[in-house]
């Protein structure tokens, strides 16, 4: 992409609303705009980032065997009735009525219309283990929407929901889940820790929230500092093996994270002092098993192997897609602006073009855009006609991984200079050599 041809726009004040960084800098990099009050357009650069991270998301599902789909935003208010949630949810449901006078809702969750789904079409044990996903677009009436896309009204959410014979089966599918988030947020750069939490409105006791630790998250968290050292890395899991999912679901819970909703002092204690630590987190995803609190209440059952009806056990797995981008820039900035780790960035690399209409410089640029282009990375080249600072203090606001500035004295040498975003480290080298690097 060239600049030029680009919308991307920058804000050079910093805007009063924006409490904190993640939303300052999200608003400042031109990234989304405040339609109403926790309801944002996703412009240009935002959209490209929420895309990314949505494509980890379905990556990662189906991957661990998941099934994508989609379901609609807006609901029927019947099937809340028969779950009994359409009165027990509360004024975080929008609430509509259509022109023939029919109770409709923009829907906060799925389990209701998922489980409608499942009733209607599956009648044998034969068909289980089954989980549904999709990724769309939630309302919560939030009392106080606020961080921008941290807590909006409307946000994008990926919600999942498991269907099993048996609670054991059930509680596979909720350590698949666990595993997958797993490596869904490492993929994005995010150290996001399972604590044990509550279930809220959603029932159930078996419940996990993952939190990335950050001084602005909404959460009080209680952990044994020796969590932060868990990492997933790239190990090979066969989502199928009962044990391997249960290993690491015992290797990442077995040592005390919990939020403040569930923290319980007399356990606390058990941990060695100079372990604990009471921190800040942001919420970025929820697993849930629940039983049969949704199947009984709306019949939803298949025939078992004996041939009686039984209802099917399940759980919802939620993640905060939309929220993940500005957890992501609280875990990872400077003064200067967003720092994207390499698998969310929206692009991959930055060309800065010192001199435009140099006629060795536009050429230099433009053989390294089709060089890059040509590996299948994409590149955002400054080709307008500005000042370098200002180019390069655009280029740090959206935090490409890295930058290559390109000038005429530099060409004589025959090199460019490579910098990296998050070490600020700049080298000078022939072209060629800084695609490898890059590459
Ligand atoms: P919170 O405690 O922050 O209100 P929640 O527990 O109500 O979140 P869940 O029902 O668990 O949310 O939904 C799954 C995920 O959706 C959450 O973990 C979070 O990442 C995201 N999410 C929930 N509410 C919002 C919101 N208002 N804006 C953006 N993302 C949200
Ligand atoms: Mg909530
Ligand atoms: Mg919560
Ligand atoms: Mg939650």
């Amino acid at each position: 992409m060239r600049l030029s041809r680009y919308f991307l726009p920058v804000l050079k004040e910093t805007p009063a609303e924006a409490q904190i960084v993640s939303h300052r800098y999200m608003l400042r990099a031109g990234m989304i705009k405040q339609a109403s009050a926790g309801i944002y357009s996703w412009l240009p650069l935002g959209f490209k980032v929420l895309r990314k991270i949505e494509n980890i998301v379905h990556e990662e599902q189906q991957r661990a065997g998941h099934i994508p789909m989609l379901m609609p935003t807006l609901q029927s208010a019947d099937l809340w009735r028969e779950s009994g949630r359409y009165d027990a949810y509360g004024p975080e449901m929008l609430r509509i009525r259509d022109r023939h006078d029919r109770d409709m809702l923009y829907g906060p969750t799925n389990e209701e219309l998922i489980t409608d789904i499942f009733r209607s079409y599956v009648r044998s044990y034969k068909d289980l283990p089954l989980t549904l996903y999709h990724i769309q677009w939630k309302f919560r009436d939030e009392i106080r929407p606020r961080f921008g896309v941290m807590r909006g009204r409307e946000f994008y959410m990926k919600d999942g929901y498991n269907f099993d014979l048996t609670k054991e089966d059930a509680l596979h599918a909720y350590n698949r889940h666990l595993v997958s988030y797993l490596r869904t947020y490492e993929r994005m750069g995010l150290q996001a820790i399972p604590m044990r939490a509550d279930s809220g409105p959603i029932g159930g006791d078996n419940t996990h929230e993952f939190l990335v630790l950050a001084e602005t998250g909404e959460s009080e968290v209680f952990y044994d500092s020796q969590i932060t050292d868990l990492k997933f890395g790239d190990r090979q899991i066969d989502y199928d093996s009962v044990d391997q999912c249960q290993a690491v679901l015992e290797e990442f819970t077995s040592r005390y994270a919990r939020t403040d909703e569930t923290h319980d002092e007399a356990v606390w204690a058990e941990v060695p002092e100079d372990r604990r630590r009471v921190a800040r987190g942001i919420e970025v995803g929820q697993i849930f098993y629940f039983g049969t609190k949704y199947s009984d209440a709306m019949g939803a059952t298949v025939q078992n192997a004996e041939g009686e009806q039984v209802p099917v056990h399940m759980g919802s797995h939620g993640i905060g897609v939309s929220r993940l981008l500005g957890a992501i820039i609280e875990a990872s900035h400077d003064d200067k602006g967003i720092i994207w780790p390499e698998g969310v960035t929206p692009f991959h690399v930055g060309i800065v073009n010192l001199k435009q209409g140099d006629e060795e410089a536009d050429a230099a640029c433009q053989a390294l855009y089709d060089s890059f282009t040509t590996l299948g990375l994409e590149p955002l080249y400054d080709d307008r006609n500005e000042r370098a600072g200002g180019k390069f203090a655009t280029m740090d606001l959206i935090g490409l991984p890295w930058r290559i500035t390109v000038g005429p004295r530099g060409l004589k040498n025959g090199v460019v200079e490579l910098t990296s975003r998050r070490t600020g480290e700049s080298e000078e080298m022939p072209p060629e050599e800084a695609v490898k690097k890059v590459a």
